[in-house]
C-alpha cells in the first residue's frame, strides 16, 4: 500500500483532542504516514525530539493493536499512564501486574477497545503471549529504544536480538523502530537484525537549539557546581560524577552547603533509588546527583540543567545525557567540567572492566576511540552545537549560535593562534615526532630537565619558544590543536605527537588556527537574570509561575500523578505569560488537550485570576507572531518576535537588565548584534551602570587602556589588554565612557 500523502483528517483531529498539539513536527509527520502506509521504518530522533507520537497517534485513529516492545518496566509505565490519562485506551503487559490487573488488561486486548499494548522483549518472544496479540489484530509492532539492539550501541540487551523473529509471529504487520542513536553502523545493524523491509529510513535533526552546551576545566569541582545550580534557583537538574564514591561526595557537599540533593547510583538498594526516582518525578526533589544509570526511565521534561562533573565516555553518552535537559524545549543548560586527568581515569576503567569481562581486544580499541573523540570535542575550539551536530553526521551552517562557551564569547582567543600554533608544530617537527606531550611542553618552555640535556634539545630553535606560557594553557593548546587535526597523539602506552598533512598545511600558512584561552574567563554570559526561572520567556510573570508550579504539585500529589502529566512547563510558562482566563484562551496554548482543560482547567484558571487581580496584571495578552524560522524541528514553536521590532524588543529587554544571551535567545540574532544593540542602547539611554553585561573589573581594565589610547579605536585598547577582553566589551564600555564625557 503506498503511503497516504495527506494526512487524514481525523489524525490531526485526535492530535489536537488528545494530547493538544497544535502541529506535527516535521519527521513526525512522515514518521506516521509510514505507520498508516504499512511501510517498515527507522526513525532516528535525539531524545526529546517526539519519537512516541509517531506510534502512538496512528494507534489511536485506526482499529486493531499496536504492540510496543521497550527495553524497562519504568518507560512502559510511565507512557501507558500518559496515555490513559489523556483518554488513549493503552495497556502493558508485565510482570508488575496483579491478577486483577492482567485479567482486564487481557480482556482490553480480547474485546478490541485496546489500541497500544506496551511489553518487554522477553515477554513477547519467550511466552504465549504473542498468539493472543495475534488474534487481536495487530497490525504495527514499533520497537522503542531500538538501539538495543546493536552491540556497536551503548545499550546492548541480548534479549532485543530475539525481536528478529516478529516477522514470523505477526507476518502482516509493519514494523518501526525508533532511536535516539544515530551513528551509521548501529542503523545498519537495526535494519539488519530486526529484519527491516526496504524501510524508511528517517534522520532527524540533531540540534537541540534551547540548550546551552559550556565546557569548562575543572578548577574547584564543588564551588563550580554550586555557581551552575545558584543560576538556576528552584529548577530541576542532574549532576552527573564518574563514580559511584564521586556521587556520595558530591551529594554530602552539597547537603552541607544548604542544597536538596539526592544521590543515585546502581549500588544503592532498589528501594531507595525508586525513592529518588520517585522524588523527583514528583518534584520534591529537584537536584540528583547521580552516575549515568540514571536517566533512562526517567521522563521529567523540565529538568533545566545537566553538570558533568567529569567527562562522559563517549559523545552519545554525552548526547543522550545531555539531552534530558530541556525536553520540553524550553532553555536549559549543559555543563561539562572536565581535566585531562578524565581520559586516563575513563581508560583504566574501560581496560580494567574489558579485562574482567575478558572482552574482545577490538572493543578496548573501539572504546578508547570513542574517548578520544570525547576528550577532542572537550578541547576543540569549534562551536559545542556544530561539532556535536557534526559528530551525528549532520552539517551545521549557522555561523554563530549564540548558544555555547565559543559563541557566547566565554572564552577568550589566543590572539596570534597561528603564530602559536606554528611554534608547537616545528617544535613537534624538531624532535623528530618521538616525543609525548610532557617533552614538548618542557622543550617550548625552555625548562631544564635531564631528559632534554641528554638528548640535546636545549640547542633546538624552538627551545624557549614560548617560555613564558603557563604549563596547564600550553597542554590545553596542544589538545586543542589535536581536536582540530593539526596535530596527532599516536600510540597507546605512550603517546607521541606526530604531524599530519593538516599540520602542513597550517605551517605554510594556509589554514587558520583558532586557539581558545579557557581558564581566564571573565564573565559568564547566557545566564538568568537572578530570581527569574530560566526558562521563561519575554514577559511572563515570575511570580506567577511560581504559584502554578505550586498548584500542579498539589494537584498532582492529589491525583497521584506525576506533575509534568497535569501540565509541562511549557504550559505553565505560556499561562504565566498569557495569563489566559477563559476555557477558550487555555485551550488554545498548545499542549492542553480535552482532559486536560476538564481536569485542571478550573483550578488554574481560577489561580491566575486571583493573581492578575492582585496584582494588576494584564490578562489575556495575545502571543506574538510566530516567525517560520522559530527555532528548529526539535524545540516547540515559542513565540518569537517580528523582525522589525527586534531592536525595540531588544531595548526593552535592556531596561530590565536582561543578559545578553537572554536577549540573544529572544530575539533570535546573533550575539555580536545584540552586543552592537547594546552598545546603541547604552549611548542613546545612558544607564547608569553596565556592570551587568560587562564586570566591574573588565570595566576598569578597558576604561583604563582607554585613558591612554582614546575611544576612537577598538584595536590599540584589544592589544593594550593582550586580546584579553573581546572586541563586544570594549565597544559597549567605551559607549558608557562617551556618554560620561
Ligand atoms: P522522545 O521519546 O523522542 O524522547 P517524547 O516522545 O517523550 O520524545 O516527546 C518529547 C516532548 O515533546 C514531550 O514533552 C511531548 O509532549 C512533546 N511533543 C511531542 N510532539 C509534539 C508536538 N508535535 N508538538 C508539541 N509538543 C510535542
Ligand atoms: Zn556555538
Amino acid at each position: 500500500m503506498p503511503a497516504p500523502t495527506q494526512l487524514p483528517p481525523e489524525l490531526l483531529t485526535a492530535i489536537r483532542r488528545y494530547w493538544g498539539f497544535k502541529s506535527l513536527r516535521p519527521l513526525q509527520e512522515q514518521a506516521i504516514r509510514a505507520v498508516l502506509g504499512k511501510r517498515d521504518s527507522l526513525v532516528v530522533m535525539p531524545t526529546g525530539g517526539g519519537k512516541s507520537l509517531c506510534f502512538q497517534a496512528p494507534a489511536v485513529v485506526r482499529g486493531g493493536l499496536t504492540v510496543v516492545v521497550s527495553p524497562l518496566i519504568a518507560l512502559m509505565k510511565d507512557q501507558v499512564d500518559g496515555l490513559t490519562r489523556i483518554g488513549v485506551p493503552a495497556a502493558r503487559l508485565d510482570s508488575t501486574l496483579n491478577a486483577n490487573e492482567r485479567t482486564t488488561t487481557y480482556e482490553g486486548i480480547r474485546n478490541g477497545t485496546t489500541r497500544l499494548v506496551f511489553t518487554s522483549p522477553e515477554r513477547l518472544v519467550n511466552t504465549d503471549v504473542f498468539r493472543m496479540l495475534q488474534n487481536a489484530n495487530t497490525h504495527t509492532v514499533a520497537i522503542d529504544e531500538a538501539h538495543c539492539v546493536s552491540h556497536w550501541g551503548h545499550d546492548f540487551r541480548p534479549e532485543y536480538r530475539q525481536l528478529a523473529r516478529l516477522r514470523e509471529f505477526f507476518p502482516n504487520a509493519s514494523v518501526h523502530a525508533y532511536t535516539a542513536t544515530a551513528t551509521e553502523q548501529v542503523r545498519r545493524d537495526i535494519a539488519q537484525q530486526l529484519n527491516l523491509k526496504n524501510p524508511e529510513i528517517l534522520v532527524g535533526n540533531f540540534d537541540r537549539p534551547n540548550l546551552t552546551f559550556r565546557v569548562l576545566p575543572r578548577l574547584d569541582l564543588v564551588s563550580q557546581v554550586r555557581e551552575v545550580i545558584d543560576q538556576h534557583a528552584g529548577d530541576a537538574g542532574i549532576v552527573y560524577c564518574l563514580r559511584r564514591k564521586d556521587v556520595d561526595e558530591m551529594t554530602g557537599s552539597l547537603k552541607t552547603a544548604g542544597y536538596k540533593a539526592v544521590p543515585y547510583h546502581a549500588g544503592m538498594e532498589n528501594a531507595l533509588r525508586r525513592d529518588t526516582q520517585d522524588a523527583f518525578a514528583r518534584e520534591d526533589a529537584d537536584i540528583v546527583v547521580a552516575t549515568v544509570a540514571f536517566g533512562m526511565g526517567i521522563d521529567r521534561s523540565n529538568v533545566r540543567f545537566v553538570i558533568h562533573a567529569a567527562m562522559p565516555k563517549t559523545i552519545e553518552h554525552y548526547q543522550q545525557e545531555t539531552g534530558r535537559a530541556g525536553r520540553d524545549g524550553l532553555p536549559s543548560e549543559c555543563v561539562l567540567l572536565h581535566s585531562g586527568q578524565d581520559f586516563l581515569s575513563l581508560k583504566a576503567i574501560i581496560e580494567k572492566s574489558a579485562d574482567e569481562a575478558q572482552a574482545a581486544p577490538e572493543y578496548v580499541v573501539a572504546s578508547i576511540k570513542h574517548l578520544d573523540e570525547m576528550a577532542k570535542y572537550c578541547r576543540g575550539a569549534l562551536c559545542r552545537h556544530k561539532a556535536l551536530v557534526q559528530h551525528f553526521g549532520q552539517t551545521y551552517d549557522t555561523p554563530n549560535c549564540g548558544a555555547c562557551d565559543i559563541c557566547l564569547g566565554d572564552t577568550q582567543e589566543v590572539p596570534d593562534a597561528v603564530v602559536v600554533a606554528k611554534k608547537i608544530l616545528s617544535c613537534v617537527a624538531r624532535v623528530k615526532e618521538s616525543f609525548g606531550i610532557a617533552h614538548v611542553i618542557d622543550v617550548l618552555r625552555g625548562a631544564d630537565t635531564a631528559a632534554i640535556r641528554q638528548r640535546g634539545h636545549q640547542e633546538l630553535s624552538t627551545y624557549g619558544l614560548l617560555k613564558n606560557v603557563p604549563k596547564a594553557d600550553l597542554r590545553d593548546w596542544i589538545y586543542q590543536l589535536i581536536g582540530q587535526e593539526v596535530l596527532v597523539q599516536a600510540g597507546d602506552e605512550y603517546p607521541l605527537l606526530k604531524l599530519n598533512a593538516g599540520s602542513w598545511t597550517v605551517m605554510n600558512g594556509k589554514q587558520t588556527i583558532r586557539l581558545i584561552q579557557l581558564a581566564r574567563r571573565e564573565k559568564r554570559s547566557g545566564s538568568a537574570t537572578p530570581g527569574q526561572p530560566f526558562a521563561l520567556p519575554a514577559g511572563a510573570d515570575a511570580e506567577l509561575f511560581e504559584v502554578l508550579r505550586k498548584l500542579r504539585r498539589q494537584e498532582a500529589s492529589r491525583d497521584g500523578v506525576q506533575p509534568y502529566q497535569v501540565f509541562p512547563d511549557t504550559v505553565l510558562a505560556e499561562m504565566a505569560r498569557g495569563r489566559p482566563t477563559t476555557d477558550v484562551a487555555l485551550r488554545r496554548i498548545s499542549g492542553v488537550g480535552d482532559a486536560r482543560l476538564r481536569d485542571y482547567g478550573r483550578t488554574f484558571l481560577k489561580a491566575i485570576i486571583a493573581h492578575c487581580l492582585r496584582t494588576g496584571l494584564a490578562e489575556n495578552v495575545p502571543l506574538p507572531k510566530i516567525t517560520p524560522a522559530a527555532r528548529a524541528a526539535t524545540a516547540p514553536a515559542l513565540p518569537a518576535p517580528k523582525p522589525s521590532g527586534k531592536k525595540d524588543i531588544a531595548f526593552k529587554m535592556f531596561r530590565t537588565d536582561a543578559s545578553i544571551a537572554e536577549v540573544v535567545y529572544k530575539t533570535e540574532l546573533s550575539p555580536s548584534t545584540i552586543n552592537e544593540y547594546l552598545a546603541e542602547f547604552v549611548r542613546a539611554e545612558k544607564p547608569k551602570s553596565i556592570f551587568r553585561w560587562v564586570p566591574e573589573d573588565v570595566c576598569e581594565r578597558i576604561a583604563a587602556a582607554a585613558e591612554i589610547h582614546g575611544t576612537g579605536l577598538l584595536k590599540p585598547v584589544f592589544l593594550e589588554l593582550n586580546g584579553e577582553v573581546n572586541y563586544e566589551a570594549i565597544r559597549v564600555v567605551f559607549a558608557f565612557l562617551e556618554t560620561q564625557a
